[in-house]
């Protein structure tokens, strides 16, 4: 159903995407139309509210895959062997940055919501194989979203694979110290997880399956508790690059951005909220789309501080 308020607010927002600028380091995603906005929302008793183009639009979760992989590998895991390999802390600094890692000795990536954290926990995931490991992940994906029709993209997928040099590169550097075993199979279940397809509304019920500590939208407890609280406290501290401190005080909801121009959000025991707006700001963020949830969390009280 579109909501007369979500509308209104899309309407708002929607002339920020022109501050903005769509990804073209992925060519795959150079191509999404800068001007799209679009919001969904979910409750717990399931109603589902529109606004702007989110009943048209579809696009891959990039880095909201990250906490996808960090909830799959803790629950094969167990927090001590994960957190043995990818630390807690915010960087400040880019997604992507090699610096930090190179000070340390051994290098341990500083948390699972930077590339290099992020691989390492893709190292992580059981299966036997990259098919498997991704099946994982996307029955995950599946399971969260309340929806089977979830796939990877292979299009995005490839073009972002044949040039994944930076990825690659950081995926050599964890090598040479053991953080991960294969490299090219790393990269393989990394890049696809990004490239996994969903929409407004599917980002929005994996929202909400957090805001319920572990509940899909059906009621089946996916997730132990302690795992979707964890994940919520990392994309409080690191969930929007290094824009995260900022968002927490103007927003107030946990949430985790990707170079797509998706955000996932979910407000604890409330709501889960899916927002897409490819053109993005100098940090990496949804430009239209942070500055839409800002408008929405002060309008209907979503801060959980
Ligand atoms: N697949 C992208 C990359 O690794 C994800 C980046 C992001 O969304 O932050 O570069």
């Amino acid at each position: 159903m579109r909501h007369p308020l979500l509308e209104e607010l899309v309407a708002k927002h929607r002339p920020d995407t022109k501050d903005g600028k769509v990804a073209d380091y992925i060519s795959a995603l150079s191509r999404q139309d800068p001007s799209l906005l679009g919001i969904a929302t979910v409750t717990p008793n399931q109603k589902v509210m529109y606004g702007g183009d989110a009943p048209t639009v579809s696009f891959t979760l990039q880095s909201i895959s990250k906490v996808i992989s960090l909830v799959l590998a803790l629950m094969d895991h167990g927090e001590e062997t994960v957190f043995s390999q990818v630390g807690m802390e915010p960087t400040g600094d880019p997604f992507n940055s090699l610096y930090k890692l190179e000070m340390m000795s051994p290098p341990k990536p500083l948390n699972p919501m930077i590339n290099a954290g992020a691989m390492v926990v893709s190292s992580l995931v059981k299966g036997s194989g990259v098919e498997d490991r991704v099946g994982r992940l996307l029955d995950l994906v599946r399971a969260m979203a309340d929806n089977p029709e979830i796939e990877v993209d292979e299009e995005v997928f490839r073009s972002e694979y044949e040039t994944a040099h930076r990825n690659r590169s950081i995926a050599y550097f964890l090598k040479e110290y053991d953080q991960i075993d294969d490299v090219e199979e790393t990269l393989q279940v990394y890049v696809r997880q990004c490239a996994i397809r969903v929409t407004c509304e599917d980002l929005a019920r994996i929202g909400l399956s957090l805001a319920q500590y572990g509940r899909s939208v059906t009621g089946e407890q996916i997730i132990p508790q302690s795992i979707a609280r964890l994940v919520k406290t990392f994309m409080v501290t690191c969930g929007m690059y290094n824009a995260s401190g900022e968002f927490a005080i103007r927003v107030g909801i946990p949430a985790k951005s990707g170079v797509s121009g998706g955000i996932l959000a979910s407000v604890p025991g409330k709501m889960g909220i899916g927002i897409f707006s490819p053109a993005l700001d100098d940090k990496g963020n949804s430009r239209a789309g942070v500055r839409l949830l800002q408008s929405l969390s002060q309008a209907w009280q979503l801060s959980i501080f």
